[in-house]
């Protein structure tokens, strides 16, 4: 995607992995001075390489009267040193989200879904993508899951954009008018990058804030700050759907689907294909034939009647809770770097669990927090001795199950990563 709107000016691309990469692309193709920058050696090799593109420290740059400094999502917006310095000279700091808005005049005419919350995120951008494609609507995924946004081909005519927006890219992002926009739930996630969950909350906010009023809003108000921002949306009327916790609803046709968590997810993905005029019978297909994500739930083996499941997307308490809630005995493999300092949203879920094995960084800390609220407890450090151990304890009927509750930096390089390591411990088991 690029943008004659981009021709001519000025971008600081900070931070050159892979939305950078394909900022720094889409901005030298689209005709502007491109300046990329990232502390590693690699990426900043790999920039080199782009047409228009030159590699230069941006902490050196004088940024006046530059269009804008383009940061990756990683970068923590609160505490960069160049952050600051941007905005003290009127630079906007912003992200590729707010760079692909900004060029959706000169798209075909064209829909975009933004979808952000906590938890669920993947899952229903994937569910909308997947239901929107099998009812023949052109459409692609983009954002925080599949090929960056402006590394795409653009849609044709008649063509809807589903973007799965982090909290991060919101905070990047000045103007992006979704015609659905969805938020699934908020729940403390991220805390360190923000200051207070209060923060945290306004920039999932910030999707509606950016909308305008007569285009489509979606809202779970499972959670006491998304039923806050639902009811500031109330003038809205019919373009306000909101979604209900605890809705009974008959899964049993949707396969990648199951468990309460993903019945918000389906409905929030319904209503946003509604929206968009799909048919009824198309959603019902969609539903039925979705196959879910890799990593989230994802069953990679049964052995001697023991299912292994991969659910190391869960990088929190509430996303493990409902992955333990699914299931009746359940060795939970668990830890890894934390985000908070307990397992409280797991504790209503205790009683599934036949035994822990606590890896990573927080090995210690689980284990003394789980020790005597389940029936047995190992320190086994590593992914490895956990898959082992638990395989070795499990009989059939029961599930090995890989929720870490927790981010995989400290032994991966993402969950992706952490994932595949849980397979292959599987399929190296004798
Ligand atoms: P995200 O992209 O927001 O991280 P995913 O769809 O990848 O969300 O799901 C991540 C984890 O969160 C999954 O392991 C699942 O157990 C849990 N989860 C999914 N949907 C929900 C939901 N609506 N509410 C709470 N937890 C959820």
């Amino acid at each position: 995607i690029t943008s004659p709107a981009f021709a001519g000016r000025r971008y600081a691309v900070l931070g050159l992995a892979r939305s950078g990469l394909a900022t720094a692309r889409a901005l030298a193709a689209s005709g502007a001075f491109v300046v990329g920058w990232d502390s590693d050696p690699a990426a900043r090799a790999r920039a080199g390489e782009i047409d228009g593109v030159i590699v230069h420290d941006i902490a050196l740059l004088d940024l006046t009267g530059a269009a804008g400094l383009v940061v990756s999502p990683g970068v923590p917006l609160n505490t960069h040193p160049l952050v600051a310095r941007a905005r003290a000279a009127g630079v906007p700091v912003i992200g590729d989200i707010e760079l692909f808005a900004q060029a959706r005049g000169d798209l075909p005419p064209h829909r975009v879904v933004g979808i952000t919350g906590t938890n669920g995120k993947s899952t229903t951008t994937a569910l909308v993508h997947h239901i929107l494609a099998g009812a023949g609507v052109p459409t692609l995924m983009g954002g925080n899951i599949g090929l960056p946004v402006l590394a795409q081909q653009p849609l044709a005519e008649g063509g809807v954009y589903v973007l799965e927006l982090s909290s991060y890219q919101l905070d990047l992002t000045e103007r992006l008018d979704c015609e659905v926009a969805v938020l699934l739930n908020i729940t403390p996630d991220h805390l360190d990058r923000y200051d207070g969950f209060d923060a945290y909350a306004a920039s999932k906010a910030r999707l509606f804030a950016m909308q305008s009023p007569q285009h489509d809003a979606i809202i779970g108000i499972g959670d006491a700050a998304s039923a806050g921002i639902a009811r500031s949306l109330s003038a809205r009327g019919e373009h306000l759907t909101k979604i209900a916790p605890g809705v009974c609803m008959d899964q049993s046709r949707w396969p990648a689907l199951q468990g309460p968590h993903n019945a918000q997810n389906a409905l929030a993905a319904i209503a946003a294909v509604k929206a968009l005029g799909v048919a009824e019978a198309a959603i019902d297909a969609g539903l039925a034939s979705f196959t879910g994500l890799p990593h989230r739930m994802e069953t990679v083996a049964i052995r001697d009647g023991v299912r292994f499941v991969d659910d190391s997307k869960a990088t929190n308490p509430e996303s493990a809770a409902p992955a333990l809630g699914a299931f009746d005995r359940v060795h939970w493999i668990v830890g890894g770097k934390r985000k908070g300092d307990d397992l409280d949203a797991c504790a209503p879920y205790f009683d599934r669990i036949a035994a822990a094995y606590t890896i990573g960084e927080a090995a210690a800390l689980f284990a003394l927090l789980l020790d005597g609220r389940v029936p047995a407890v190992t320190q086994s450090g590593d992914l490895a001795t956990a898959v082992a151990q638990a395989a070795a304890a499990a009989r059939a009927g029961d599930i090995v199950l890989l929720s870490p509750a927790c981010a995989s930096f400290d032994q991966f390089r993402d969950y992706e990563e952490r994932g595949a390591a849980f397979r292959a411990a599987v399929e190296a088991l004798a």
